[in-house]
């Protein structure tokens, strides 16, 4: 028996309620639609689920992947040999005072819009980027001068060995589209933030204001993972990209979006193996014409290197 099919049989004894998926296409699960199947995908409701997933992957020795709502993630076209827990349906949501405090599975939209209705300020610029908690927390998500490291207070995990516990402000170790989350396999489970209070009326004026900027600016007609890489210091990635002429540039169904070189886009039935070509194409060009090297921002699942 494989370890996939050892770690389902103990996951439906420990857990008979935690819902669990084999060969599950992740194609289906980002944002790009792009991504072969994994073996065995848990969609866990509670938190103790969650906490049970991890802990019997680790007693089989297994490191679980943790998928948030898959916007900032590119998965080979064969797929990868990994146990995934989607955080999806960890999606609690609570407000104290001026705390808000949010499900890693919970989706940005959601929460800009809750904190609208506590009349919380602090959390407009989330609004359009298409991720959840979890994900916008691992990757310190911003935009629009804002970003996740201004409002988090505090993080609830579990670790790939089964140890909860929790983090305050400053252990996040926050940077640019960077936190201790990055560099760890550990799983956010929830987390509390701090916001203040302020008229609706301008944070709803705000939050409009963002979103049509975000809809001018971005080609939102296309699936994609937004950045593709990272903004280099000094620089800003789509103008240098724009410099060197590479809008429009195609690999298969890959492209340099049009509209913003920023994005690559697929503009149907992409590969994992086009983007990557085309991604590679990009920071050559760039090096050699812009001399500035390009990081990409987007996370891989199963591409070897
Ligand atoms: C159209 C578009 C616009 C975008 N605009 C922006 C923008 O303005 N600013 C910006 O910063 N980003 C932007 N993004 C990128 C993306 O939405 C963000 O990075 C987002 O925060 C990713 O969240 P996610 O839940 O989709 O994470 P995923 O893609 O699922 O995962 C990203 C990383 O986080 C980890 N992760 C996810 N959930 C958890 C968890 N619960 N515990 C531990 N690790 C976890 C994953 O393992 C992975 O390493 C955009 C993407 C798109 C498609």
């Amino acid at each position: 028996m494989d370890q996939f099919q050892a770690l389902k049989e103990t996951l439906q004894k420990t857990a008979p309620n935690l819902e669990l998926r084999q060969a599950e296409p992740m194609s289906q699960h980002t944002t790009f639609c792009i991504g072969g199947p994994v073996p065995l995908m848990a969609l866990p409701q509670t938190e103790e689920e969650a906490i049970t997933a991890v802990r019997a992957a680790s007693a089989l020795g297994l490191e679980p992947f943790f998928l948030g709502n898959g916007s900032n993630l590119l998965v080979a076209d064969e797929g990868a040999d990994v146990f995934v827990i989607k955080t999806a349906s960890l999606n609690g949501l609570s407000c104290e005072e001026e705390n808000i405090t949010a499900g890693s599975g919970v989706l940005l939209s959601q929460l800009a819009n809750f904190a609208l209705e506590h009349s919380l300020d602090g959390l407009e610029f989330v609004q359009g980027i298409p991720g959840s908690v979890g994900g916008a927390i691992t990757m310190n998500a911003g935009a629009y001068n804002g970003e996740m490291a201004q409002v988090v207070q505090e993080t609830a995990y579990v670790d790939k060995n089964g140890m909860t516990g929790t983090l305050t402000g400053a252990e996040h170790d926050f940077s640019y589209r960077h936190s201790t989350f990055s560099d760890e396999n550990r799983l956010i489970l929830h987390s509390r933030m701090h916001l203040k209070k302020d008229d609706p009326a301008m944070i709803k004026t705000l939050m409009d204001n963002l979103a049509g900027r975000r809809r001018f600016k971005q080609p939102l007609e296309f699936h994609s993972a937004g950045s593709t890489f990272k903004r280099p210091k000094n620089y800003y990635a789509g103008a240098l990209i724009d410099e060197c002429h590479l809008k429009g540039l195609t690999v298969g169904n890959a492209q340099v979006s049009i509209k913003h070189a920023g994005f690559i886009v697929n503009l149907g039935g992409a590969t994992c193996k086009d983007v990557l070509a085309l991604a590679n194409l990009v920071r050559e060009t760039v090096l050699r014409d812009a001399k500035v090297e390009l990081e990409l921002e987007i996370k891989t699942l199963g591409v070897k290197a």
